[in-house]
């Protein structure tokens, strides 16, 4: 995928709020109004009840590790410098437990730990992201 192309998907894809959101500095994401299911990866619509609309509403970003993995592959050459990095699936618990993935930002040879507190970071748009903002966990007691 080229840098335009995933700017242009993240403009204009399911989950583009989710994107602006980012911008905005806000881990945004849907949530049904009709019966409270939070969707992610986003969809059009509720998997759960078929309602039409989904709201999006910004989440506190903190949340457990769920899984994670050390990349040693380059499968994006713009991070191939970064090798080996953490990528990092985090469940939401102020989300109904949705999963969303994200780049470590401690150091790579960090061993997590399934369920230890994480909190997100949003970093300002750069080559290395192909000029979107992104979400980076680090390791972190949840908000008290
Ligand atoms: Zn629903």
């Amino acid at each position: 995928m080229t840098p335009e192309a995933a700017r242009q998907l993240a403009a204009t894809g399911v989950d583009a709020q989710f994107w602006s959101g980012l911008g905005d500095g806000a881990v945004r994401l849907p949530q049904c109004p009709e019966c409270d299911r939070w969707v992610w990866p986003a969809q059009p619509s509720c998997p759960g009840c078929l309602h039409a609309e989904l709201a999006w509403r910004d989440v506190e970003p903190v949340g457990v590790v769920y899984s994670w993995t050390r990349t040693w592959y380059p499968f994006v050459a713009v991070r191939a410098a970064d090798l080996p990095y953490v990528v990092v699936l985090v469940e939401l618990p102020a989300a109904g437990n949705v999963r969303v993935l994200g780049v470590y930002a401690g150091d790579s040879a960090d061993e997590l730990v399934v369920g230890e507190p994480v909190r997100g970071q949003i970093l300002a748009p750069s080559d290395r992201t192909y000029g979107l903002p992104s979400l980076t966990w680090a390791r972190g007691a949840p908000a008290g």
